[in-house]
């Protein structure tokens, strides 16, 4: 007997239900200044640009992160269905309070 395996094709997107996330440390030693927010990368640079102008420091850490979801392929028909369901749920991210005291007390 014949058997015939499909295999679906997968990728990779940004979840569009949870915010991005863009965080600065500074790197100048003895310094533990950072800051974090959700969905503002432009806040983190002024963030930088701020630490800078006060303190002379021009050295950071600059992470970015964002949840993702693996599924078919845009195009395909099981992701057509998945998107109708997606924009089924309104979800909005929004800039979080930024915390402009440093967030770690140990050197
Ligand atoms: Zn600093």
């Amino acid at each position: 007997m014949r058997r015939l395996y499909r295999h679906a094709d997968w990728t990779i997107i940004q979840d569009p239900n949870i915010c991005a996330e863009y965080s600065a440390e500074c790197s100048e030693k003895g310094c533990e200044a950072e800051f974090s927010i959700t969905d503002d990368q432009q806040a983190a640079d002024s963030w930088m640009y701020d630490h800078t102008a006060r303190t002379g420091h021009r050295r950071f850490w600059q992470t970015f992160g964002n949840a993702v979801v693996v599924g078919p392929p845009p195009g395909s028909i099981v992701a057509a269905l998945a998107a109708d369901r997606a924009s089924a749920v309104e979800h909005q991210c929004k800039p979080s309070q930024p915390s402009r005291e440093p967030a770690r007390t140990t050197a």
